[in-house]
């Protein structure tokens, strides 16, 4: 049995309540706020005798007065039966099949109920490794046994087309109420079931405000290290997920919390590890927030910028020594951030189409030194100049580098061109060269260290 505060609801046993049914004037979830297309089908399938209900994030978050991030349809009917009834569906996943409704640039998600699986050996198409770990998950099952094999007791709620009402097997309603998160069933089997539910706890905790029920916190700092045997692929995506959705810093410092940042960025985690309260740890909170305050104001964010600072300290301790003869400090970024994502390649995928606008954001850093000649006027005419400023001005947040320098950038790019000329620094010749450079190395930059 959990822990629990006297007083408080955290004891009452899921297995004891009975499934529960509110009818729609008894909740909050009005159809004006889920999306036409998603009622498009749920009413399709409904009409074709189907059962139809919406699940998981979008009943949770209706309920919750915020707005579902998407619509998610679980049914009775197997991904062949939904596919005859839409045109545009398509059936994807291996481990997980599933129909995809396409409405244009929305895409709705239909599930066949599912059936927990307690091992490999059942007739069907579940299979669970030696560990415990889920592999395959296409045992089609009831309402009521899809529900519990969901993760938390506020995803396992069904909003039912047929009458309107509210269908919650496993007191979900409840823990809405009282704004917890709550895994269904014993909460160390289900971790170890799919570790990755671990980093979902921790990111509906921190989006969702909700505290993680007692017995369902305990066993996560333990079982942690689990989440270095899920593929980097899976984790990356899990990572956008953490970081992306507005609350980037809580989400930050409650992985921190439970020891699980670590698991995802392990070369960062080192060097936080390190020093409390320095540079980097600086550094990474105020992109956190800025990436928080941009999602706020519905600016767009890049997952580039977000590795980018994540990365950047651990990135630096890479980088082979500045005297190192025939080396700028650019081309020491360079060697160093090939290691770098070799590196975290082994825990999160870092694919190639951030992976390259993360290094140009790095390589252009000791650019932002030189503030002479002609050079002042190509940085900011490269296509990366901006991704590149607001990383600078990071550094600047955090401490790494002179407020000086930052706003001498910041006022440059608002001057035209004759009062550029007037900023620009004397060009400076008394720097030697402390070798010859081969002559293929077309390096732009002298070693600026
Ligand atoms: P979000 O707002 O982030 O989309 P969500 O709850 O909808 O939150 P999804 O990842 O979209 O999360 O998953 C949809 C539903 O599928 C969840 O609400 C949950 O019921 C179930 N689910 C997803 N992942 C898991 C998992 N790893 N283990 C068990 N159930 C899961
Ligand atoms: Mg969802």
């Amino acid at each position: 049995m959990p822990e629990t505060e006297p007083g408080k609801t955290e004891s009452t046993a899921i297995s004891e309540q009975t499934p529960t049914i509110i009818p729609r004037d008894q909740h909050a979830i009005s159809r004006s706020n889920i999306s036409p297309n998603a009622l498009k089908v749920l009413y399709r399938l409904h009409a074709a005798g189907y059962q139809a209900c919406l699940v998981g994030g979008g009943v949770r978050d209706l309920l919750l007065g915020r707005e579902p991030k998407d619509f998610d349809v679980a049914t009775d009917a197997h991904p062949e039966e939904v596919r005859k009834l839409f045109r545009n569906c398509r059936l994807i996943g291996r481990r997980f099949r599933l129909a995809h409704v396409i409405f244009g640039r929305e895409i709705i998600e239909v599930a066949t109920f599912r059936a927990q699986h307690s091992d490999g050996a059942e007739e069907g198409e579940g299979v669970m490794s030696e560990e415990g770990r889920i592999l395959r998950d296409n045992v089609y099952g009831t309402i009521e046994e899809d529900a519990w094999r969901r993760d938390f007791t506020v995803n396992a709620l069904y909003y039912d087309i047929s009458d309107f009402s509210v269908r919650d097997f496993v007191g979900g309603m409840q823990d809405i109420e009282a704004g917890l998160l709550r895994m269904i069933g014993e909460p160390e089997a289900r971790y170890r079931e799919d570790p990755v539910r671990m980093l979902r706890a921790v990111r509906f905790a921190a989006k969702l405000g909700f505290r993680i029920e007692a017995a369902t916190e305990a066993p996560i700092t333990e079982l942690g290290p689990l989440l270095f045997d899920i593929a980097p692929a899976r984790l990356f995506e899990e990572v956008l997920k953490l970081f992306l959705a507005g609350e980037a810093l809580n989400t930050f410092e409650l992985l921190r919390h439970y020891d699980l940042f670590g698991k995802l960025f392990p070369m960062t985690e080192a060097v936080l590890a390190e020093e409390v309260e320095g540079f980097p740890h600086m550094l990474i909170s105020h992109a956190l927030r800025n990436t928080d305050e941009r999602i706020d104001q519905g600016k767009p964010v890049t997952p580039a910028f977000l590795f980018a600072a994540l990365l950047w300290e651990p990135m630096r301790r890479l980088m082979p020594p500045a005297d190192t003869p025939g080396m700028s400090e650019v081309q020491a970024i360079q060697i160093a951030s090939a290691r770098i994502i070799a590196e975290q390649a082994r825990h999160t995928s870092v694919p190639k189409r951030f992976s390259l606008p993360m290094r140009e954001i790095w390589a252009l850093q000791p650019r932002f030194e030189q503030r002479a000649g002609r050079r002042p006027q190509r940085l900011l005419a490269h296509p990366r100049f901006r991704a590149a400023y607001d990383f600078l001005l990071l550094r600047g947040q955090a401490g790494e580098v002179e407020p000086e320098l930052c706003q001498w950038w910041t006022d440059f790019q608002e001057q035209n061109p004759q009062q550029q000329e007037k900023m620009l620094l004397p060009e400076t010749r008394k720097k030697r060269r402390r070798r010859r450079r081969k002559p293929r190395s077309k390096s732009p930059t002298p070693d600026a260290t």
